[in-house]
C-alpha cells in the first residue's frame, strides 16, 4: 500500500496545533477497511468499487489492500487511475454512453466487462469476442435520493431485445442496474431483481452475471445505513426470483463504502448574527449538497479555551466565492459562540466530495490529510 502523507493522530490534534486555513479532508484508512469488510463479508457475490465515488488513490490503494480486485470505471481517466494501483485489476466499464475513441483506448486497457442500454451503443461496441455485456435496464423508483433511471438505462422490453442481440453477437449476457444513490429501501434492490429474471427468461438466456449496482446508503440526515438488511433481501431475492438459475452476483457501491471515511474540515471566516462564511462551499467539498439538501453530521470544534454556548441557531452558510449561490440550501444549526477561526467538521463526507470540487474563484478542497488510528 503507498504511505500517505501528511499523517495525523487525530483531526482535532492536527487542526489544533496546524491551523489550517485552507479545507482539509481527513481520511481514515481504518474507517475504509472496516466498511470494505462490512461488504466483503456480507454481500453474496463480488464487492466492486465505482471509482467515481472517490478516486484518491490513497482509497483505491486500502480497497485493493482489502482485496478488491474489480471497478467500476466510467472513463479512461479512471482505467488509469486504477492500473496505477492495481495492474491487473478487472476493469467494468458501466458508463453506457462511450465515444468510438473511448471505446478504443477501453480495448487497449483490457476492460472486461461493458454495461449497454440501447441498441446504438451495442453496435458502436462490434464483435464482442466472448466479453461481459451487462444490459442497463432501469425502473420507475421511489426511496433514493435522487434517480439514476432518468439518465440510462433501457426499458425491460428493450432490454430484453438487448440481451438475445448480445447473445448473437457473442458476448456473454448479464444484465445491471442502478436503484438510485443513497438507497434506504431494500425493496428498490428486490423489484429490479425481479424484473432481471424476467427478462432474462423471456430472452431465453442464462444469465453470466447480475450486478444490483451501487446505491447502498451511507449516514446522511440521522438514518444510519443498514446494509444487512439490504444484502439480505438481495440475496433472498435472487433465490426466489432466479431459483436454480440463480446467477453469480456483483455490487459496485461507491457512496456506501466510502463515505464515512472522511471528515471535511472548515474553516470559519467571518460570522453575523444571521450567517457564517467558509472557507469551503458548494464548489468545494460540499458541492454534492446542493442537490441532495444539507447533512446534519456537522461538529464545531472551537478554540480550546472558548467554551461556545450549547444553544443551537439557523444559520445560512456561505462558502467562499464571490457567487451570491454560493451558500448551502438550506441554514444548519450552528452552536450561538461561533467564532471567527473556529473549525466545523463535516462528517461522513467521503464520497462525491473530493472528487467534485472545483478549484472556482481560487479556492475548494483538495488536500487530504490520513488519520493514522
Ligand atoms: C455512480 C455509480 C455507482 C455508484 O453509485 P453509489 O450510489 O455511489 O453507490 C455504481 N454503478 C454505476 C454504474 C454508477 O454510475
Amino acid at each position: 500500500m503507498g504511505h500517505f502523507e501528511p499523517l495525523a493522530e487525530t483531526h482535532e490534534v492536527w487542526l489544533r496545533s496546524e491551523q489550517p486555513d485552507e479545507p482539509i479532508f481527513f481520511f481514515s484508512p481504518a474507517q475504509l477497511r472496516a466498511t470494505a469488510r462490512e461488504f466483503l463479508t456480507g454481500f453474496p457475490g463480488e464487492v466492486t468499487y465505482a471509482v467515481k465515488a472517490n478516486p484518491h488513490a490513497d482509497v483505491l490503494a486500502v480497497l485493493v489492500d482489502q482485496g478488491i480486485e474489480a471497478f467500476d470505471v466510467a472513463s479512461p481517466e479512471e482505467m488509469m487511475r486504477v492500473r496505477q494501483v492495481l495492474p491487473n485489476a478487472r476493469l467494468h466499464y458501466h458508463n453506457p454512453i462511450r465515444s468510438r475513441d473511448e471505446i478504443a483506448l477501453a480495448r487497449l486497457y483490457g476492460v472486461t466487462s461493458w454495461s449497454v442500454d440501447r441498441m446504438s451503443e451495442l453496435d458502436k461496441l462490434g464483435a464482442l469476442e466472448g466479453a461481459e455485456v451487462a444490459v442497463r435496464f432501469k425502473l420507475p423508483v421511489e426511496g433514493a435520493a435522487y434517480d439514476f433511471g432518468s439518465k440510462f438505462g433501457a426499458e425491460p422490453d428493450a432490454g430484453v431485445k438487448l440481451l438475445e442481440a448480445v447473445v448473437a453477437r457473442g458476448g456473454l449476457p448479464s444484465i445491471t442496474f442502478h436503484p438510485g444513490t443513497q438507497c434506504h429501501d431494500a425493496q428498490a434492490w428486490v423489484a429490479y431483481i425481479q424484473t432481471a429474471a424476467d427478462m432474462a427468461e423471456q430472452a431465453g438466456v442464462t444469465l453470466n452475471r447480475l450486478n444490483v449496482g451501487g446505491g447502498f446508503p451511507a449516514h446522511r440526515c440521522g438514518l444510519l445505513p443498514d446494509l444487512t438488511r439490504i444484502f439480505t433481501a438481495i440475496d433472498a431475492a435472487v433465490n426466489e426470483s432466479f431459483g436454480s438459475n440463480r446467477p453469480a452476483l456483483v455490487c459496485e457501491p461507491g457512496r456506501g463504502m466510502v463515505s464515512e471515511a472522511f471528515t471535511l474540515a472548515l474553516r470559519v471566516k467571518s460570522v453575523t448574527d444571521e450567517a457564517v462564511f467558509l472557507n469551503d462551499g458548494i464548489y468545494g467539498g460540499l458541492n454534492e449538497w446542493r442537490d441532495l439538501g444539507t447533512g446534519e453530521r456537522v461538529e464545531l470544534l472551537a478554540d480550546e479555551h472558548d467554551q461556545p454556548a450549547p444553544k443551537n441557531r439557523d444559520r445560512i452558510v456561505f462558502g467562499p466565492t464571490c457567487d451570491s449561490i454560493d451558500r448551502l440550501p438550506s441554514p444548519l444549526k450552528l452552536p450561538d459562540g461561533i467564532e471567527e477561526g473556529d473549525f466545523l467538521l463535516f462528517h461522513g463526507i467521503g464520497a462525491y466530495s473530493l472528487a467534485q470540487a472545483t478549484r472556482f474563484n481560487g479556492y475548494g478542497a483538495h488536500k487530504v490529510v490520513t488519520l493514522r488510528s
